[in-house]
């Protein structure tokens, strides 16, 4: 049956052969590398090979690098750590994570007004985050203060809460849920996710995302989340805001098809490049690329940059 669209014009994603000119060629379209994190510079705690050899490189030839995460466990500044325990040089400026980008979207894009707070589903990243911004919070890694079977005299909407914020939290229970619930009953009530991952990639598995965590209360709600990390280009402005990031010249290098490369491809940047050592595998490349959501070029590792 004929397609009632037309055919997607971009090309069949291209795996990079590694030859010196064709690498230097590539690199030299760019002025910015965007990077995703996990999956690309490292898998959980193991530093992916020559990943500080290849980072290295593209900052002695004047390149930009930018590190673009959906981990919304930890604020820049711990991320900034973990940066340095591989040994990669690096500045928190440089870092985007998803529970930045919602941190400052709130207090910037949208301008919480003077004595709303937000409450948290998620973790100690997202508090860290809205206190560098200044945003009142409650829920989060605190205790709710009262008994589990107390929750239904504790729900209900409440006046001060301007909006419910969500991300991966390894300890959400059924009270903080009802309590959610309760305050997102109220429409004003904004319902803002740092990330929607269904999935992230931990000791060669794959646990639930952030995205599990949102999503029971769309099903209680019927509301969907608004979200901040990729592929919302909310997390684009984030980074325009404080870099002079020249689109035409912007690479986003990703492992996962529908964050990293899919964020890069809406975002308008020049190229997109995949690595095959996180969640994406080659079949679904090209699968994608078929559908015109491939990246340009892939490679079995980011240090296969060194050619
Ligand atoms: N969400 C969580 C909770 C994670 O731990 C990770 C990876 O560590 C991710 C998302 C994906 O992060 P990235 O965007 O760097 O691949
Ligand atoms: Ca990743």
């Amino acid at each position: 049956m004929a397609s009632e669209t037309a055919p997607p014009s971009r090309a069949a994603p291209r795996k990079l052969t590694g030859k010196k000119q064709e690498i230097d060629d590539f690199i030299d379209q760019f002025d910015t590398f965007l990077f995703d994190c996990d999956g690309v510079l490292w898998q959980g705690d193991v530093l992916l090979p020559k990943v500080v050899e290849t980072l290295e490189m593209l900052r002695s030839r004047g390149k930009k690098l930018v590190f673009v995460t959906n981990n919304s466990t930890k604020s820049r500044e711990k991320y900034s750590k973990k940066f340095e325990k591989f040994g990669i040089p690096v500045k928190v400026d440089e870092i985007f994570g998803s529970a930045y980008s919602t941190a400052v979207a709130i207090s910037r894009v949208y301008q919480i007004p003077k004595g709303k707070r937000v409450f948290v589903i998620g973790e100690e990243g997202i508090e860290e985050e809205l206190d560098a911004e200044g945003i009142p919070h409650f829920g989060g890694t605190q205790p709710l203060g009262f008994p589990d079977d107390e929750v239904a005299e504790h729900c209900g909407p409440d006046p001060t809460v301007w909006a419910v914020v969500t991300g991966l939290d390894r300890k959400i229970n059924y009270a903080k849920l009802a309590m959610a619930f309760g305050f997102l009953q109220d429409p004003e009530v904004h319902f803002f996710a740092t990330n929607f991952d269904s999935t992230f990639p931990t000791h060669g598995k794959l646990l639930p995302g952030a995205g599990s965590c949102s999503a029971p209360l769309t099903f209680m709600t019927g509301r969907g989340p608004t979200t901040f990390g990729k592929p919302s280009q909310a997390m684009m402005e984030s980074i325009e805001r404080k870099y002079t990031l020249d689109k035409s010249k912007a690479c986003m290098v990703g492992d996962r098809l529908n964050t990293d490369i899919k964020f890069g491809i809406k975002g308008g940047l020049k190229g997109t490049l995949a690595v095959l050592t996180g969640v994406s595998k080659e079949h679904e490349i090209l699968e994608a690329g078929e559908a015109g959501e491939g990246p340009d070029v892939y490679l079995d590792c980011l240090g296969d940059l060194l050619g």
